[in-house]
């Protein structure tokens, strides 16, 4: 099929925080050669890309200049080796339905990330994780081309830097490449991993820790979610706003003294993780609104859009979120980073504006 490339057309439909914005050309791509025939208009108009998946990780801060190009290439590929099953994912194939689809198949190891929003070709951009698993625990290789250049390249999990919520498609390779599909080693043996705390709980709770399948984490981790996450489709949200900070513990012994309450995870290196919905928590945000936007009621880290009076703009929702940002600055000196990634302002290195 031939390539449409449409001017002046609404985003909205196409983040999960319903926020308003225009991109100035746009078209959707189907295989590999459509998205080709994209970037050479692109190359010979001179205009900026920008790769759009399920839209769940963006702020729209403004309309988008040059070329938006939703990536809409589906399908999986999978080769078998001994009790292990190499599966080869296209980037516009939905995250969830491919954990469903290895499930469905009794290829194991996606089930803690179960419910993640969005197409399988962003998961590498932020090393996505939930529930003790991040995608660089079964990441093999992705294929990616070159935006300026359109030459299709590999990269292996170590050239992928892979970090919390971070890697190499945000720091040297950011906006250099759009992921065309990308593979992952998963088991044919049904191991679980219930190590992280609040699943573990759920496991005892529900009276499975005795006979715990694979598809039964799945499931639970799809109903913890869906109690402690507002979905997109009724409440527009981005998820997690913040990451959670992760800072010396010689620093956190010091807010200990002043915050014994404070909860903390140990990492690599003498750092710690601190939640970043306590933090705001602390400072009183929860359930805060501001015109169409707030903090949700029972999640300080998901700044929602309520739609109301025709529904909060990126600049305002980013005018919450700076808010957020100094109140926690002056009570614990810690900066909070944006998640998602803002476009159409003007955005400095450690997410602040
Ligand atoms: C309710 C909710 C819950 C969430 N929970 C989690 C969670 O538990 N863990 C977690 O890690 N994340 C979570 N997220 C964030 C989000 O789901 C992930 O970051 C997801 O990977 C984003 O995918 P997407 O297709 O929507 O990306 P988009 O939002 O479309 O794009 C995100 C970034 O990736 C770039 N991009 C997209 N596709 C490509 C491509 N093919 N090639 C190159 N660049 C590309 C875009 O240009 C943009 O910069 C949550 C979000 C929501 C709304």
């Amino acid at each position: 099929m031939s390539l449409r490339i449409e001017q002046h057309i609404s985003l909205q439909p196409f983040n999960s925080l319903a926020l308003p914005a225009y991109a100035e050309y746009f078209c959707s791509v189907t295989d590999k050669q459509q998205l080709l025939a994209a970037l050479d208009y692109a190359r010979e108009h001179q205009l900026e890309v920008t790769p759009l998946g399920g839209g769940s990780n963006l702020v729209l801060a403004g309309d988008l200049s040059g070329l938006v190009i939703y990536l809409n290439i589906k399908g999986f590929s999978y080769s078998v080796a001994d009790d292990s099953v190499e599966v080869t994912f296209a980037a516009g194939e939905s995250w969830h339905q491919g954990v469903l689809t290895t499930l469905q198949r009794g290829w194991y190891g996606l089930e803690n990330l179960s419910l993640i929003p969005g197409n399988m070709g962003a998961a590498p951009i932020q090393n996505i994780g939930a529930y003790g698993v991040e995608l660089a625990d079964l990441f093999v290789s992705l294929r990616a081309v070159e935006i300026a250049t359109g030459k299709t390249c590999e990269f292996d999990k170590a050239a992928c830097q892979f970090a919390y919520r971070d890697s190499l498609f945000k720091n040297a390779a950011r906006d250099r490449y759009i992921i065309l599909d990308i593979s992952l080693r998963l088991s044919t043996n049904p191991v679980v991993n219930i190590s992280y705390p609040a699943l573990q709980a759920a496991v005892a709770e529900a009276g499975l820790e005795a006979d715990l399948s694979p598809e039964a984490v799945s499931q639970l981790v799809c109903q913890i979610r869906q109690t402690k996450l507002p979905d997109p489709a009724v409440t527009p949200n981005a998820g997690s706003f913040f990451k959670n900070p992760v800072i010396a513990d010689s620093a956190v012994a010091e807010l200990h003294n002043q915050y014994p309450e404070m909860p903390t995870y140990p990492q690599p290196q003498q750092l710690s993780k601190i939640p970043a919905a306590w933090l705001i928590d602390q400072c009183g945000f929860k359930g805060v609104r501001r015109g169409s936007l707030g903090v949700h009621k029972h999640q300080a880290l998901v700044l929602v859009n309520y739609q109301t009076d025709g529904g909060g703009t990126g600049e305002q929702l980013l005018a919450l979120a700076e808010e957020l940002r100094d109140a926690v600055w002056q009570r614990f000196a810690i900066r909070l980073e944006i998640e998602p990634r803002v476009y159409g302002q003007a955005e400095l290195a450690d997410g602040s504006l």
